[in-house]
């Protein structure tokens, strides 16, 4: 006890004395807490007047008196279920402080939890001043006169979220001790917090990943030196890193469940923790900055982030800083939720936790004095779990503080912004969007918007027809209107992107515009009468309108690229169906290649499933003349890599929503052979392993594990496998081992499989594999260093109308995702000619000089250099999607070296896949493309980004290779991408339904059903 009083005092000294002046000697410390705060931190530097000591209560536990240690304890982690378990045990010892609830389940069923936090007459009115911020939302609904008076009563909510990456540890403990000591202390700090800010928690997001990535921290802990390294080799049922990811097309339950918390308490400040750099980054990011963000956030992102930095900065502590780490484009992520929302978004990424302690010797880059940290991070620390504590509660103190002194200009700022966004409805230049009810994929339409609808999108649907300049409305269309708050977020999902190459490396995606990654036609309404258009509230989920029109004992339902088809064969599998090879005519209609025959249906069967999925019957007395295949229902294989678990989720999410069982299974199985015997297709998506790659990579385990004894690993089965100790582990897959990936005689059963009659679907880095292994005679692999296509949205070119991939799409383009690869050449000609440094500049085209692109001097405005974009113009209206008049003038020039970036989401394909010995390529192979690039550089990008579009000419973005009597379907392009391209779900589909009639419509070729 005295020691910790002698180092108090110390820590006291050292500050100014208005800094010191902040702690109340009255309150009692808890003095074997705040020791061990001292006896744990590895670097006096790391820490501040705020978190130096706790103070006691005597009637809220501490966490030391809970968990039975303190946050920062070097070597331990906490479940997410004790520290939901402590914050409600807080609300409990403290309700006049704190409330404490439940928010929504996650996949597997664990609670999300939330702790509000604020002074007695708040919480004891903790709805009054939820209404009075859904009053500051709204000024359709809340006057001018209102909301001024509001202002100063209102206050703002600080919602902080953590633990959304799983070996990110130190967020979630941390949290613990700011709820304690935000309920307990009475500094005037803390109480100017308490008494002027509703503080909002949910201390881990992905609760799911964070029980996996504990207990797989705690098994290394006991097994490592014995068995060896078990990497964290799931997070969340579906994806790893990428659950920060999901903000736009929000598949994940923790996505949905934190929307709706926005939802109904409209935060001002959305605050999300992650670990990754140096020391302490308060986000603000390098730019270019998403487009449709009111310019009045941007201006909050840097107060907030200034305030962090000078506030450490006082106190001395080094390597807190802004702004040289991601850019701000993409609203994919979590705390983009409050951008879309007009609130504003922000995230800390701090020095990992560890939990073991563990030296920093970063490089001069990190280290360097920069305008943006002007006390960088030192040459070298020791750092440990306390270090990340300090500096990170130290810096939220601090933003919390500054928004209570500044509460009434955050809460201005929040009404302004939701005026304006309802301001654009009268002044335009889009008054609302039109999403035609009745179009090719309507059910598509339909799910649409019930994805917007739950992000708080507010729809209409029209009673009448009605003209709105060149829109023409008919009833039963969708309509967004312009006048709502969160039209922000058809502004930022509906418009183009033009990501400029002369800007920093982008973090992620470049173009996500949603009406084309979904493949649907969305009208922009530049006539404000569409306001006076006739209609009502959407108030609950849509469906197309569905079902079966016509008699007679056949029917057929049309092939619309609607995703639901695949749900509808599935349900009904034990149904006989036939896939037209043609298009046809029929009792008056005209059906597309691919429709669905049923001869003697069941109307009664199947009658409701159509009306349930959205999906049109037409009953009709005899079978069409037209050339069909049977749909098969297959049995399906679907094979990830042990070694990341990251990407593939994407493709299982999609299945499963759809309905399409499959067997789930790891790459190490492969090689068990017999694969044609057990599966008709089977489904390898991106991330699986290239043939010769080291068995390593991934997002993998704890910092604690991975600091080892350096012996080599024991030659021993490492399983993943569910334990009564370890609970957490095992799912969604389990194995006795997790060692190896296809190896060579997994690649030879592969193959065979293939040979044998079966389909295997690749998309991404596995469509390169074969290639790379000279496996597909007819499809070649390429790696252009001068293409430049960093997730971003290009033109697909179909090719072959006719074949079964392609079924349903009406047209003869559509656009695609595509992020940096692979490039297959499957007869597209000779490589292009490598770049020329001064060659003239091609739009796009990637043929001029790289300094062309770039300002002479400093390049302060990397965004006065617009690409061309290629308009999307499928029904040749002679107007492109969204297109605005200026991005017309300026022309994209300059070539790129690789992509490369920041975070998460690249190709990945960087390791070539190895020949097989004894492998060899069937000479029998025939190739067929059905969609490709276009054959101009300036017609490839719609969305987003690109140079050395050169590279791409024609080059395969579809190919079905039949080898043997089967077919490999190889998707340069990523049909699956993060719940965002269901444009392209049905081409996945369509692979699955026709597995073993792919060569259907072939020229030349005649079908057999196998
Ligand atoms: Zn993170």
């Amino acid at each position: 006890m005295k020691r910790a009083v002698v180092i108090l005092f110390a820590a006291g000294l050292a500050l100014p004395p208005a800094l010191s002046a902040q702690k109340a000697p009255a309150q009692r410390q808890d003095s074997a807490y705040t020791a061990k705060i001292h006896e744990y931190l590895q670097d006096p530097r790391i820490t501040t007047e705020l978190v130096d000591h706790l103070p006691a209560s005597s009637t809220v536990p501490t966490p030391l008196k809970f968990l039975g240690r303190i946050v920062g304890t070097p070597g331990e982690l906490t479940h997410a279920r004790d520290i939901h378990r402590y914050m409600e045990a807080i609300a409990k010892a403290a309700p006049n402080r704190a409330r404490f609830w439940t928010i929504g389940k996650t996949e597997e069923g664990r609670d999300m939890v939330l702790l509000a936090i604020a002074d007695e007459q708040t919480i004891k009115q903790l709805d009054r001043y939820k209404g009075m911020l859904n009053a500051l939302t709204d000024p359709r609904k809340t006057s001018e006169a209102d909301a001024q008076r509001l202002l100063h009563t209102a206050k703002p909510v600080y919602y902080i979220t953590s633990g959304i990456h799983s070996p990110e540890f130190g967020g979630p403990e941390m949290l613990m001790e700011l709820a304690y000591r935000l309920v307990v202390e009475e500094t005037p700090l803390i109480q100017n917090i308490r008494n002027n800010v509703i503080t909002l928690i949910t201390p881990v997001v992905e609760v799911d990943g964070r029980e996996k990535a504990v207990d797989t921290y705690y098994w290394n802990k006991k097994y490592r030196q014995t068995v060896g390294q078990l990497p964290l080799m799931y997070w969340g049922k579906y994806v790893q890193h990428d659950n920060n990811r999901d903000g736009m097309g929000q598949y994940l339950d923790l996505t949905k469940n934190i929307t709706r918390v926005t939802l109904d308490w409209t935060p001002t400040i959305l605050h999300d923790l992650h670990e990754a750099v140096t020391y302490l980054y308060a986000s603000t990011g390098t730019g270019p900055y998403n487009e449709q963000i009111d310019p009045i956030t941007i201006d909050e992102w840097w107060m907030l982030a200034k305030n962090d930095v000078m506030e450490m900065t006082k106190r001395g502590v080094p390597g807190v800083w802004t702004y040289g780490f991601y850019d701000g484009w993409v609203p994919n992520y979590l705390f983009f939720i409050a951008h879309t929302h007009n609130a504003v978004g922000r995230f800390y990424e701090v020095q990992s936790y560890g939990p073991d302690n563990y030296e920093v010797k970063p490089p001069v880059t990190t280290t360097s004095r920069e305008w943006f940290r002007p006390n960088p991070p030192l040459p070298y620390i020791k750092w440990g779990a306390r270090n990340n504590t300090n500096i990170q509660e130290s810096a939220i103190l601090f933003a919390l503080n500054h928004v209570a002194k500044n509460k009434e200009m955050y809460l201005e700022n929040y009404w302004l912004k939701n005026k304006r966004a309802v301001a654009k409805g009268a002044t335009g230049p889009i008054y609302g969007w039109v999403i035609p009810a009745v179009q090719h994929a309507k059910q598509n339409a339909a799910e649409a918007v019930n994805d917007l609808r739950r992000q708080g999108l507010e729809f209409d649907v029209a009673t009448s027809a009605f003209t709105a300049g060149k829109v023409q409305i008919k009833p039963g269309d969708y309509i967004v209107r312009g006048d709502q708050p969160y039209r922000t977020i058809a502004d930022m999902y509906f418009a183009l992107q033009n990501f400029s190459p002369a800007n920093p490396a982008p973090y992620d995606d470049t173009g996500w515009t949603f009406p084309l990654m979904r493949n649907l036609t969305v009208l922009e309404a530049t006539d404000k009468s569409l306001l006076n258009a006739p209609m009502k509230k959407v108030t609950a989920d849509v469906t197309a309108p569905g079902g079966i029109t016509g008699s007679g004992s056949v029917i057929v339902v049309d092939n619309t690229s609607d995703n639901n088809l695949v749900t509808f064969r599935f349900r009904l599998a034990s149904v006989k169906m036939q896939a037209a090879e043609d298009e046809f005519e029929a009792d008056g209609h005209h059906f597309s290649p691919g429709a669905f025959v049923i001869a003697d249906a069941n109307r009664a069967q199947v009658e409701p499933v159509l009306r349930q999925l959205g999906l049109s019957g037409y009953a009709m007395a005899s079978v069409p003349s037209v050339k069909t295949h049977d749909l098969d229902v297959p049995r399906i294989g679907y094979v990830h890599s042990w070694t990341r678990t990251q990407d593939e989720g994407w493709v299982r999410a999609a299945l499963d929503h759809y309905g399409v069982p499959y067997a789930y299974f790891g790459e190490p199985k492969l090689k068990e052979g017999n694969l044609r015997a057990k599966y008709d297709v089977i489904i390898w998506p991106h991330g699986g392993t290239p043939n010769g790659a080291p068995n390593a990579g991934g997002f993998g385990g704890g910092r604690g594990a991975a600091a080892d004894s350096g012996k080599p690993a024991p030659n021993v089965p490492i399983p993943y496998r569910r334990t009564a100790e370890f609970q957490a582990l095992g799912y969604p897959d389990s194995t006795d081992d997790i060692r190896g990936a296809v190896g060579a005689d997994g690649y030879k059963a592969l193959y065979e499989f293939i040979q044998q009659g079966g389909t295997l679907i690749t998309e991404g880095s596995t469509a390169a594999i074969l290639p790379q292994m000279k496996l597909t005679p007819g499809v070649s692999f390429e790696d252009p260093a001068t293409l430049f296509a960093r997730g971003t949205i290009l033109r697909g070119v179909i090719t072959d109308r006719r074949s079964p991939l392609v079924y349903g799409y009406d047209r003869g383009e559509v656009p695609v995702y595509f992020n940096a690869g692979p490039v297959l050449n499957a007869g597209a000609g000779a490589p292009p000619p490598v770049e020329v440094a001064g060659a003239p500049a091609a739009p796009n085209g990637g043929q001029a000089a790289r300094p062309a692109a770039r300002p002479q001097g400093q390049n302060t405005t990397p965004m006065a250099t617009q690409l061309k974009l290629s308009p999307w113009d499928p029904e040749h209206t002679g107007e492109g999607y969204g297109m605005l008049p200026s991005t017309d003038s300026a022309a994209g020039r300059g070539g790129r070296g690789g992509a490369s970036g920041g975070g998460g989401g690249g190709f990945g394909g960087n390791f070539t896949a190895q020949p097989v010995p004894g492998l060899t390529a069937d000479p029998a192979a025939r190739t067929r493309v059905v969609m490709q690039f276009p054959a101009n550089p300036a017609d490839m990008l719609l969305s987003g980004t690109l140079e050395g579009g050169q590279t791409l000419v024609n080059r395969a973005q579809l190919v079905d290779e039949a080898i043997g009597q089967g077919h490999v379907v190889m998707f340069a392009i990523r049909p699956f991408w993060r719940w965002q391209t269901q444009g392209t779900f049905a081409m996945g589909f369509n692979a699955i339904l026709n597995w073993n009639d792919l060569d259907a419509g072939r020229a030349g070729k005649t079908t057999s059903d196998r």
